[in-house]
């Protein structure tokens, strides 16, 4: 199994960046998803892998977010793997949407893509023409039904 030996962190202005010390084709497994110590509540250095579940991610919790990411983190499968080709000594970021349902420190992304989704606060906070054009774990897909269901109830209630 790839381990995290391929990755490294660099630290500039005090900014954090996790880059990849090798070539990578898409598809590809980067390597596992710690899952060290899992906690009930997000941080900065947590991953949401489930419902009340976010786990430290050790050397990952370097990995920037992009509206235009070139990893993926599938934390049903607790993978970590290449959305398109990755050349030796490129960032590494995700889509942080992606696993976390409402983050604990939200942010304006400056990334620059033309899909830049801008305010990076959870999937809570993105409409769904966002959302679908995006890799979503299974607890995210979850938890987005389950709140449309619930205004759904609650236009219902509103209409008598
Ligand atoms: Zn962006």
């Amino acid at each position: 199994m790839a381990s995290m030996d391929t990755l490294t962190i660099k630290t500039e202005n005090k900014f954090r960046s996790l880059i990849s010390k090798q070539a990578y084709k898409k598809g590809e497994v980067i390597c596992e998803i710690p899952t060290e110590k899992v906690v009930n509540k997000p941080n900065r250095y947590t991953v949401q892998i489930g419902r009340d579940r976010h786990t430290n991610v050790g050397k990952l919790a370097a990995l920037n977010h992009s509206c235009d990411p070139n990893v993926i983190l599938d934390t049903e499968n607790l993978l970590m793997y290449a959305c398109k080709d990755i050349e030796k000594g490129d960032e590494l970021s995700f889509f942080y949407p992606a696993t976390e349902w409402e983050m604990d420190a939200p942010f304006i992304c400056l990334c620059g893509a033309s899909n830049c989704i801008h305010v990076v606060a959870g999937a809570r906070f993105l409409p769904l023409s966002t959302l679908e054009h995006h890799f979503l774990n299974k607890h995210i897909r979850e938890m987005m039904i389950e709140l449309l269901e619930n205004t759904e109830q609650h236009l219902v209630k509103l209409k008598g």
